[in-house]
């Protein structure tokens, strides 16, 4: 790293707290090396009091931009000159780029879901998905697949403080996108049932699955799950949930939070650098 770092070195940025435990500096540092491109990516501990302040910073330092995460994510909107189609839609930002002072706010994590799935050989254009989850996860999938083209949307989760922006994904991508959106409580198993049958693909985008909730799953009904059915969960940490467990005893397709994870940083980094990452490279460098 030391003999890489010159004067010229452009600055690439993670702000978000708690931010020590994160990957991606290792991710991008890495990717920078292995492509011989000028840039270092550090994580700064930058919470919302201290996050205008932060910005200023990535003007005042001509940086390349940023990676934003919890709790900045939807606070630092106000303060970016100009939103990706997706991040306006979404409500969030998880990137930002610098050019020539111009802030512009994207969102990668539904890009890095709909990527992750591609390489998985996965194609949901045109078809249905349903999707337990209204966070931010669930969000950003389910407006980045509307926008990708596909058809119909069902999105199910609890009446939790959640829900309200679950009304408000749903009343988006059915005003903004081509594709048909429903919200369901998700105690409603009846349609819960119904949805998966009809769907090409089922997504867990929720909590549950990931400490401190690894032994449960949304799902617990096998005969939900046909063989045909594609399971994919925003969960990585465990590789394999106890949901995808159940879907590949079934004979289904399964698909794990870590192509979403390693996808959307692979999106950011094309947003700086206008580089692929050689995410192959870095997947075997981080999960060896
Ligand atoms: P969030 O806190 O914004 O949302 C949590 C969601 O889980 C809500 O929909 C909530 O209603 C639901 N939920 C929580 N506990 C539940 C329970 N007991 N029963 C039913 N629903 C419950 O979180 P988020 O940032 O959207 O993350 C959601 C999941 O996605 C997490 O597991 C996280 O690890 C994963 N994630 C993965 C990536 C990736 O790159 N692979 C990125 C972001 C998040």
């Amino acid at each position: 790293m030391a003999e890489r770092i010159t004067g010229h070195t452009e600055l690439i940025g993670l702000m978000a707290t708690p931010i020590r435990h994160s990957l991606s500096p290792t991710m991008h540092n890495e990717a920078f090396a292995k492509l011989g491109l000028d840039y270092a990516y550090l994580a700064f501990e930058v919470g919302n009091d201290q996050l205008e302040d932060a910005i200023k910073g990535i003007r005042a330092l001509g940086m390349r931009g940023s990676n934003v995460s919890m709790p900045n994510k939807q606070v630092v909107l106000k303060y970016l000159d100009k939103l990706s189609p997706a991040a306006e839609m979404v409500g969030a930002v998880n990137t930002i780029v610098n050019d020539d002072g111009i802030l512009t706010g994207h969102i990668t994590d539904g890009t890095g879901f709909m990527l992750g799935l591609k390489q998985a050989d996965v194609n949901i254009i045109g078809k249905k998905m349903t999707l337990c989850g209204a966070g931010g996860a669930a969000t950003a999938v389910c407006i980045q697949a509307a926008l990708d083209g596909v058809k119909e949307l069902s999105i199910f989760n609890r009446k939790d403080d959640f829900y309200k922006n679950a009304q408000r994904t749903v009343a988006v991508i059915n005003e903004k996108t081509d594709c048909k959106a429903t919200l369901y409580d998700i105690e409603d198993k009846v349609s819960l049932r119904r949805e998966i049958l009809e769907s090409a693909i089922f997504t867990n985008a929720t909590g549950v699955g990931m400490k401190p909730l690894q032994d449960k799953s949304l799902i617990t009904d096998s005969t939900m799950l046909r063989p045909d059915l594609i399971v994919a969960d925003t969960v990585y940490a465990p590789i394999e949930t106890v949901l995808l467990k159940l879907a590949r005893e079934q004979g289904c397709k399964t698909v794990n939070g870590l192509g979403m994870m390693l996808w959307q940083g692979a999106a950011a980094f094309k947003v700086w650098t206008d580089q692929e990452m050689p995410v192959d490279y870095i997947k075997g460098l981080l999960f060896k």
